[in-house]
């Protein structure tokens, strides 16, 4: 990592405005998650104080920050996670510069741009260069569109390449150029595949900590077509306008916002079933109690803690899941 030029960041934020500072987007999940041993980072937060009892992915988060001694984090105070602020606070009292973002929970549009504006200023971002990176960006968010397209439609993605490629969308790895032609590369030896077969499901929730969720529901029977959360990572629903492209975003703005685009998607993609991934110690868990009721088609709750694989009790749960489905 570049500790120079790198600002990491808690969760997806406007990150047209780090590219046109010149800077690198370092989305801090990414870098947990995908570390070859992500457990590192979660026993340094816990050397650090952090409890056992809370959940791991603030842990993973604060233990990238320290370990890759990333030095700038912009921190989403609002419409995430309800330990971002305690952990701003612990960052500023270790020494990195904070700069705090919100997004109005009840999709204020003047707020939105008051935030986008700030975060503008807060980075010295350039608005011509601003305008052009927003042009560019675009480009790469069709075709990851076209990626997202390709699993439900064609069948010809997998769901944890679909889940992979639209989490990533959040810092596009760091280089949106070279993001887009790793993508353009994907997209051209996926058409030439076979269709895959299985059930249609979804997965709904923060994206999971576990390591083999899409593997083990695709080998027993189901095809993942849909990931709601890293969808929208990806900005499906576009706009020229970076205040609207943020305002169109369902993650931040509560559960209603977000029921109206999963309920399109079930419809769209023919979703049989419906995987919830709740975090433990997450105050999301409690959108489960909703999100079974007003979903008209079978959801499975699925709890994750560590960055580990799948335990023997929730591969026969979701197998009997699955195999529900399929009697139907
Ligand atoms: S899983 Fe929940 S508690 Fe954990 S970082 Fe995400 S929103 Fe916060």
């Amino acid at each position: 990592m570049d500790k120079q030029k790198t600002i990491g960041f808690t969760t997806t934020i406007p990150v047209e405005i780090i590219f046109a500072s010149g800077n690198t987007p370092c989305d801090l999940n990414n870098v947990f998650i995908t570390d070859s041993n992500p457990m590192r980072y979660i026993e340094r937060a816990e050397k650090d104080g952090f409890p056992k009892s809370m959940c791991n992915w603030v842990k993973g988060i604060y233990g990238v920050v320290m370990e890759e001694h990333v030095n700038t984090v912009i921190a989403v105070i609002e419409g995430d996670c309800s330990n971002t602020l305690a952990l701003s606070e612990i960052l500023r009292y270790k020494g990195i510069k904070v700069i705090p973002f919100a997004y109005p929970y009840d999709r204020d549009r003047k707020i939105l741009k008051r935030e986008i504006e700030k975060l503008t200023k807060a980075l010295s971002a350039d608005i011509e260069i601003l305008a052009v990176v927003d042009e560019e960006i675009e480009g790469v968010r069709s075709n990851l569109a076209l990626i997202d397209r390709m699993t439900w439609h064609d069948k010809v993605v997998t769901g944890q390449e679909n889940h992979l490629w639209l989490v990533r969308a959040s810092d596009m790895l760091g280089d949106y150029k070279k993001y887009n032609m790793m993508a353009e590369e994907f997209i051209k030896d996926a058409q030439k595949r076979k269709e895959i077969e299985g059930i249609n499901i979804g997965y709904i929730g923060v994206p999971p900590i576990l390591l083999d969720l899409y593997d083990f529901c695709e080998s027993n029977g189901a095809h993942v077509v849909y990931n709601e959360t890293q969808r929208q990572f990806a900005l499906p629903h576009s706009s020229k306008n970076i205040v609207k492209r943020y305002l169109n975003y369902t993650y931040p703005y509560g559960i209603f916002y977000r029921i109206a685009d999963i309920e399109g998607e079930i419809k769209r993609r023919n979703l049989k079933g419906l995987i919830h991934y709740v975090q433990a110690f997450c105050y999301r868990i409690m959108e489960d109690v909703i999100l079974r009721d007003m979903l008209d088609i079978p959801v499975i709750t699925v709890e994750g803690d560590l960055p580990k694989r799948l335990d023997t009790r929730t591969k026969l749960r979701i197998e009997a899941f699955i195999e529900m489905l399929g009697n139907r």
